[in-house]
């Protein structure tokens, strides 16, 4: 037989769907692990973009979309939105936005449009395991730009500049992040603005988490500062803040000569996202907005709950966050390296978590715990955390 593709060879498998698929065959086989794993909301799709998708199915949206990019209702909403909720003007809709199934592919569409062999991208570490395969995949060279820690993730113009090259393309910027949960403030948006203008760089900005920010704190869009929408591509959808991973909706917005490369891609790899899903996007975004907000202040009460309870632990370190919900505590003094300190807590504790490295060589240490886990499972999960820390 042949060999098979190097490029895939060479290429982890997502870290976080792993450990999840592994909690989830773990729970299945009766075991009583308590899977703090994968980004998934437990909250359900709220009905009313259950019931539009529902009857659009009857009324016969099974079949290709029209335009495949997004039907106009759709394309029209996620504008709309862009414009209200973000401060960014769409001109032309058809042109400069394509839904995508998923966030995740509207990452790899941007990358695939702006990136040619080579190319470096800078990506801030920690960084959403999936960003250097993706830059990768996508025939660009990651660069790490590793933000430290006891400095709260910030992102200065000094940390972006020591990484540049004349061969930098481009700079990704995950807000709110995942795993930190940092929220980007005026000044790291003015540092990614000024290194992004004078360096001539696309950002690529990842807003999936946008509806998740904290304590009353506004999100910022890249796109939405001067001079920048020329130069951002950005990725948003209906994955996290409506409770909707299952239903593969995203988009990616930016300029049109971009998308028209992205909409390429698109019609040969995919051809587009689930014509039904795109008639629950219209829901979910013209619908009521009062059940973001619910689930909002859900996460935001289990934030409040865990940063406590897990400082409370010896041994255990928690960083509060200001949006998405996952929280990255360090086990400090532990003496094991974060693979196998995931491996410990699965073993002692059955608590499924993601290991810190599989966020870049800065998430060594640390364990990634997603709080978008029912308040009595992250309860039971601070007890067992409690007993095991010391064998840890
Ligand atoms: N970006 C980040 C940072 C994420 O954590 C995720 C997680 N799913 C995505 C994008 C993409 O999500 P999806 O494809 O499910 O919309
Ligand atoms: N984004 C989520 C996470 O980081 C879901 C899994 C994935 O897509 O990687 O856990």
């Amino acid at each position: 037989m042949q060999n098979l593709s190097h490029l895939l060879n060479n290429i982890p498998s997502s870290p976080t769907l792993a450990v999840n698929d592994k909690a989830k065959a773990l729970q299945r086989a009766g075991h009583d692990v308590i899977a703090l794993a994968g980004g998934d909301p437990d909250f359900p799709t709220p009905p009313h973009i259950v019931e539009a998708a529902y009857r659009a199915m009857l009324d016969g949206a099974t079949h290709y979309p029209a335009p495949m990019i997004g039907i106009p209702a759709a394309l029209e909403a996620i504008a709309a939105k862009m414009e209200r909720e973000n401060g960014v003007v769409v001109a032309d809709p058809r042109r400069q936005i394509i839904i995508t199934p998923g966030g995740k592919w509207g990452l790899f569409l941007a990358l695939t449009a702006v990136l040619n062999p080579g190319d470096e991208v800078l990506i801030l570490e920690p960084h959403w395991v999936s960003y250097p395969p993706m830059v990768t995949l996508a025939g660009g060279v990651p660069v790490p730009v590793s933000l430290p820690a006891d400095d709260n993730f910030r992102i200065t113009a000094a940390a972006l500049r020591a990484r540049l090259t004349p061969r930098t393309k481009a700079l990704m910027v995950n807000n709110p992040c995942n795993p930190t949960g940092r929220v980007l403030t005026p000044e790291e948006l003015a540092a990614v603005v000024a290194v992004a203008t004078e360096a001539d760089l696309y950002v690529i900005a990842d807003e999936i988490y946008e509806k998740l920010v904290f304590d009353g704190r506004s999100h910022l869009s890249i796109a939405a500062a001067p001079g920048m929408a020329e130069r951002t591509l950005t990725v948003n959808g209906l994955t996290k803040s409506y409770a909707m991973t299952g239903w593969r909706l995203g988009w990616l917005v930016g300029p049109a000569p971009i998308i028209k490369l992205a909409t390429r891609l698109n019609s040969q790899a995919v051809s587009c996202a689930a014509t039904f899903s795109m008639h629950a996007c219209v829901a979910a975004l013209n619908g009521p907005q009062d059940v973001i907000a619910e689930m909002r202040d859900a996460y935001q009460a289990r934030r409040d709950f865990m940063v406590q309870a897990l400082n409370e632990i010896e041994g255990i370190a928690c960083r509060s966050i200001e949006g998405a919900f996952y929280l990255f505590p360090s086990f400090t003094g532990s003496g094991k390296n974060s693979l196998e300190l995931a491996d410990a807590l699965l073993d002692k504790a059955q608590i499924a978590g993601v290991p810190g490295i599989a966020f870049g060589q800065s998430g060594e240490g640390h364990v990634r715990f997603a709080i978008s886990t029912a308040m009595h499972d992250l309860e039971r999960a601070v007890e067992r955390l409690a007993k095991v820390a010391r064998e840890l």
